[in-house]
């Protein structure tokens, strides 16, 4: 396994799979992070990315943008900080989102939590701007997500000239 870090993210390789975890700030540069993974179908895994400024999601288009040009790019377990900020740029189109996290928080008790959600199995949800429907831990009743859904479930709205989550080709 190779890993490097770029200001004050980190990045571990693992063939055609990469980790980032810490921060996409003014201090990031992937321009270099496409040409050291293998070609073909990469894997990107955000789970432990805390923080995204603009810099640093210019910085994160530009390798989606260099790695689209080589083959299928998956992301896993895309951080809360990351999902919000790809929903406001249409850039993501055609990347394929496996899981990400969201904010649920309980209307009745209060009670918070970040979930990974399944965006494959959960696909047919996500097109209506709905999450699954997820019982408190705390006092069982149905928590919600805790902010507006455009911020999280714009990038999985339904598009036109596209009834498949799977490329064809
Ligand atoms: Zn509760």
């Amino acid at each position: 396994m190779k890993s490097f870090r770029s200001g004050r993210l980190e990045v571990k390789l693992r063939g055609s799979r990469a980790v980032f975890a810490g921060r996409l700030d003014d201090a990031v540069q992937l321009g270099d992070l496409a040409a050291q993974l293998p070609a073909g179908e990469v894997v990107i895994d955000t789970a432990g990315v805390t923080f995204v400024n603009s810099v640093g999601m210019r910085e994160w288009i530009r390798l989606i943008r260099a790695l689209r040009e080589r083959g299928p790019i998956t992301l896993e377990a895309v951080s809360e900080v990351l999902i919000t900020q790809m929903n406001q740029i249409s850039q993501f189109r055609g990347v394929k989102i496996l899981s990400f996290y969201a904010s649920y928080v309980c209307p009745s008790c209060g009670f918070e939590s970040s979930q990974l959600i399944d965006a494959v199995a959960q696909a047919p949800t996500l097109h209506q701007m709905q999450v699954p429907k997820l019982p408190c831990p705390e006092c069982r009743a149905a928590m919600e997500l805790g902010d507006y859904p455009e911020r999280y479930l714009s990038i999985f709205r339904e598009r036109p000239g596209s009834g498949s989550d799977e490329p064809h080709d």
